[in-house]
């Protein structure tokens, strides 16, 4: 879930909220493009995030192998009713974990994976510089000797 969907929403929300209070009938929102921002057709269900924000989705159940059919926000541990054991949120992984140290503990996870990432990243891009400066110290040396040659054969430097 990036930043601007959350902040996205609650803007909707908003300008919902300002044109029902019009005596507005809003059904959907769209944008300049066409695509549909808010769409109030589909029925939604309440549901709280793990630490305590209330969010109103479409439920979305899928099928597990053996048959038993779950609410795929249930499964990331929304709940129906307000949590009374609120969880942080974290971050970096986008769910909730039981403590703020386990938070903190898979933000400094991902920020290693990620700067060894990056050190292995810009390893690469050095060994390919360096591989394209051989080719071209080679390219170099091959003209030298083609244009040594074509000079001798013509007599003439070229
Ligand atoms: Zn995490």
């Amino acid at each position: 879930m990036s930043l601007i969907t959350p902040l996205r929403k609650e803007i909707m929300q908003d300008i919902k909220q300002e044109l029902e209070q019009s005596g507005a009938a809003v059904t959907e929102i769209r944008d300049k493009q066409g695509r549909i921002l808010f769409n109030n057709r589909i029925p939604r269900t309440r549901y709280f995030t793990p630490d305590g924000r209330e969010e109103f989705k479409i439920p979305q159940h899928r099928e597990r192998r053996d048959g038993v059919v779950y609410d795929i926000f249930i499964a990331q541990g929304y709940t129906l009713t307000p949590p009374t054991n609120l969880k942080p949120y974290c971050p970096s992984c986008d769910m909730w974990h039981d403590t703020q140290e386990e938070v903190d503990a898979c933000v400094e996870k991902k920020s290693k994976f990620m700067a060894s990432m990056n050190r292995k990243a810009s390893r690469e891009l050095l060994k390919e510089r360096k591989e394209k400066d051989t080719q071209i110290t080679n390219l170099e040396a091959k003209v030298d000797k083609l244009t040594k040659l074509l000079e001798a054969k013509l007599g003439e430097k070229i």
